[in-house]
């Protein structure tokens, strides 16, 4: 059965929670989405931009000396993170903003919260010459300066939030709000695959390039499919575009890694599969970090892009029917890995695509080498090395 079905539900999952206001907004969203997918014209244009701006297909590369260290799977990375802006984001900014570009918008706007789907979207503006609106907790704004500084580089205007925590939650809030004022002219990209349906759908549907281009490079590499797959999860975007194209294949493993944070008992983290409860956050029923009272929790990460208190609906619905296992890695495993893929490989992993590289040092010794898995790389860690410096105690870097 081809999921979500026709309300936006994954199972129970999904669906769309939202004011009556954006209700025609989604409509338009949804139908310009399906006319877009069977146009070859819209998918010639998507494959167009994609070999040619970001720089696809990225490769899938054997990560030999990771392997040998471990001693036991074969261990592939998809290199997500030599994508242009160093993240799979751009993948879904460029779908979205071509769709808004047929939808006749003139203006786009985004929520951030580390910054980098604000500079995905700030740079798919900036290439097709519409306004853009990015907006930002105030909290977010100061500890991600320069990200606030390249999406200002590249004419995109950032509008910090003062609500609450002052951070990602609020800064959705905020992009919603703009948006039911503004649905006329604007189009809103949102960052990840999750929120109100047809968010879900449509932002797997980008990334899923992702999982579609791993399987033809690993049946070209070894003649076979992986073992298992492995992906970080924040709202779940980088993860259901590796594990889609392979959902049919029920011999292929798909193993999502969520942020431990201090640890599942400090209750300071982001793992929503570990003592989250099912409720519905910004258009979507899903499992969330909440309190009782139904209050969103504060979560905690070390990597900004994975700290957030709900996960993508799709995700909800994999782990329900058993096709996709959930685990998690804490801050200390994401900053052990993060140092060894750099000094075995030459590759800094976002702090984001370390936790799916501690799942790899956990848990592959012992495993037989005959097995294949695959890795997604979601970014590259140079927007993290002051950050883990500071970390590391060399505070004269940060
Ligand atoms: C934003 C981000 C993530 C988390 O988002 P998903 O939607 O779960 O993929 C992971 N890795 C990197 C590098 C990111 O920038």
């Amino acid at each position: 059965m081809r999921l979500p079905d026709e309300h936006g539900r994954f199972g129970r999952y999904g669906g769309m929670y939202v004011p009556e206001t954006l209700m025609s907004a989604l409509t338009d969203v949804e139908a310009e989405f399906r006319a877009a997918q069977k146009d070859p014209a819209f998918q010639a244009e998507m494959d167009l931009y994609l070999a040619d701006y970001v720089g696809r297909p990225t490769p899938l590369y054997f990560a030999e000396r990771l392997t040998q260290h471990l001693g036991g799977p074969k261990i592939y990375l998809k290199r997500e993170d030599l994508a242009h802006t160093g993240a799979h984001k751009i993948n879904n900014a460029l779908g979205q903003i071509l769709l808004a570009r047929r939808m006749g918008k003139k203006r786009i706007i985004a929520e951030t919260g580390a910054g980098q789907h604000g500079v995905a979207t700030a740079t798919v503006a900036a290439r097709f010459g519409l306004e853009c609106v990015v907006y930002m907790g105030r909290v977010d704004m100061e500890r991600q300066a320069l990200n606030v500084f390249r999406m200002e580089l590249m004419g995109t205007e950032v509008r910090g939030v003062d609500a609450g925590s002052k951070t990602l939650k609020e800064a959705i809030n905020e992009a919603m709000r703009d948006w039911v004022t503004n649905v006329d002219s604007t189009h809103y990209i949102l960052g990840s695959a999750l929120g109100t349906h047809p968010y879900p759908e449509m932002v797997r549907e980008f990334q899923k390039v992702i999982g579609t281009e791993s399987r033809s490079q690993i049946m070209e590499k070894e003649g076979r499919l992986p073992d298992r797959l492995i992906a970080c999860v924040g709202g779940g975007s980088n993860s259901i575009g590796l594990f889609y194209p392979y959902v049919e294949d029920t011999g292929v493993r798909m193993i999502g890694v969520e942020a431990g944070g201090r640890g599942i008992a400090s209750g300071e983290h982001a793992a929503r599969f570990q003592g989250g409860t099912l409720g519905v956050l910004q258009g979507c029923m899903t499992y969330l970090l909440q309190d009782d009272d139904g209050q969103i929790e504060l979560t905690h990460s070390v990597s900004a892009g994975l700290d957030y208190a709900a996960i993508g609906p799709e995700h909800s619905y994999l782990r329900e029917i058993g096709r996709a296992e959930y685990t998690y890695a804490d801050d200390t495993e994401a900053l052990a890995a993060f140092q060894r893929l750099s000094e075995l490989e030459g590759i800094i992993p976002a702090l984001e695509s370390a936790h799916a590289i501690a799942y790899c040092l956990r848990e592959a010794p012992g495993v037989s080498k005959d097995e294949i898995w695959v890795v997604s790389l979601s970014g590259r860690g140079d927007k993290d090395v002051q950050q883990v410096a500071r970390i590391m105690g060399k505070g004269h870097l940060g």
